[in-house]
């Protein structure tokens, strides 16, 4: 019999305090006792990371990036070594391993790296030796031999990335989030558990602000084929699967609705229109990472036009220092920026196949008499800015608008 891989990835939450640590010590010895290889991967205990950037902030607004992640990796390599040394004490032999022992390279992008390459010959070995790794998540190391990281959440590509490039049987990803849901259960009460869904629609769900796991790992997982699977640490039986979009059976057009909150848009008001000017506008914030989500440029009028796009909230300030300099330079009457503003949106692989699906959710939406100021759709989801008091409301008209409450499904589920 081939002996298995399986990498397990434990959140701040499964590991808040030594308590937790010695409960997921104790989940990873079993695992192993049952005659599977294991890797883990961990987070920094409970809210360790928040209170490290708020200590940077008791200091300065504008830490480099670079310093930022030598601070924010240490919550990581602290909770590794006190796994190592718990499963140590529970007399198996263990070793943590922080980004750059890997090492996990990644570009330069630093409190947002992208992973270049995760050298494997290290991990290899120690699996080989019979030693449970125990992964620093969240960080790497750039070229230049900084200490990078993945942007928050992102333990999770850590875990993925080690299973793809180990060709691991599955990653299984602990958090104290009871499986995936078709919404946030805190918003609305009726949403159902999903047992099983598809990477592209996890994807839209992941990007979306169902802050269940990092989009990059979701999107790493589908590239190499990585079975992921999200488990409650704090037992239960709700699994969520996130699989091939053919291996998921239940045909719901509509698998989720999702709110994101941390949303601001940014206006230029007159801009002259002529061609060179969304490029003009948008490359600064590329160049300085910041991702545009949905752009709205008018119907130009006299030679004018307005101009409108989202950025996550996070980045708005940078994103207005650096579009105050494009307004002058295009000579743009000026510039608004809003960040009373959430998004909602419909997430389904339904979606492309089903026409109507775009007017039923406005309709929903009419309903309760909320205005939509922004529209973008794709093959897996459609999505409306609205103003930020109606979001959770909005979240309950649409679930309850394409039949995902669970009065509507209990058989299903049950
Ligand atoms: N500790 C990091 C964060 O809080 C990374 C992670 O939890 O995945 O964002
Ligand atoms: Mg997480």
């Amino acid at each position: 019999m081939t002996v298995s891989l399986i990498i397990q990835k434990y959140g701040g939450s499964s590991v808040a305090s030594t308590d937790h640590i010695r409960r997921v010590a104790m989940k990873v010895a079993s695992t192993k006792i049952q005659g599977n290889k294991v890797a883990v991967v961990v987070s920094a205990m409970g809210r360790q990371t928040d209170q490290l950037l708020n200590l940077a902030a008791e200091i300065s607004n504008n830490p480099s990036g670079r310093e930022q992640d030598a601070l924010v990796a240490t919550g990581e390599q602290v909770c590794a070594a006190l796994l190592a040394i718990t499963l140590e004490s529970l007399g198996h032999k263990a070793m943590s391993l922080m980004g750059l022992q890997l090492p996990l390279i990644t570009d330069n992008v630093h409190t947002k790296a992208r992973i270049i390459e995760m050298q494997t010959e290290r991990i290899e070995h120690i699996l080989s030796e019979d030693i449970i790794p125990v992964v620093a998540g969240f960080q790497g190391v750039t070229e230049s031999g900084c200490i990078s990281t993945l942007g928050r959440g992102g333990s999770d590509t850590t875990a993925v990335a080690l299973a793809a490039s180990l060709n691991a049987g599955c990653c299984e990803i602990y958090t104290d989030v009871n499986g995936v849901y078709t919404a946030d259960p805190n918003i609305c009460p009726k949403a159902r558990h999903i047992k099983i869904i598809s990477y592209q629609e996890m994807l839209e769900l992941a990007g979306l602000g169902a802050k269940v796991l990092h989009s990059r790992s979701v999107e790493l997982a589908q590239k190499y084929q990585v079975p992921l699977v999200v488990k409650s640490s704090f037992g239960g039986d709700k699994n969520t699967w996130i699989v091939n979009e053919e291996e998921v059976m239940e045909n719901s057009i509509i698998k989720g609705v999702t709110l994101e909150k941390d949303v601001s848009k940014i206006s230029l008001i007159r801009v002259p229109d002529r061609p060179g000017i969304a490029h003009k506008i948008l490359s600064p914030l590329a160049d300085a990472a910041i991702n545009v989500d949905m752009i709205i440029q008018n119907a130009s009028i006299d030679g004018y036009t307005d101009f409108t796009f989202t950025i996550p909230t996070t980045d708005l300030d940078k994103a207005k220092t650096l579009i105050d300099e494009v307004a002058r330079e295009i000579d743009a009457q000026k510039m608004l920026a809003a960040n009373n503003i959430v998004k909602v949106s419909a997430v389904g692989i339904g979606i492309k196949t089903n026409p109507g699906v775009a007017s039923r959710m406005f309709h929903s939406l009419s309903a309760e008499n909320i205005n939509i100021e922004m529209i973008s759709t794709s093959e897996y989801r459609i999505s409306c800015v609205i103003e930020e008091k109606y979001g959770e409301l909005a979240v309950r008209a649409v679930h309850k608008a394409f039949g995902l409450d669970k009065d509507n499904k209990e058989k299903a589920e049950t």
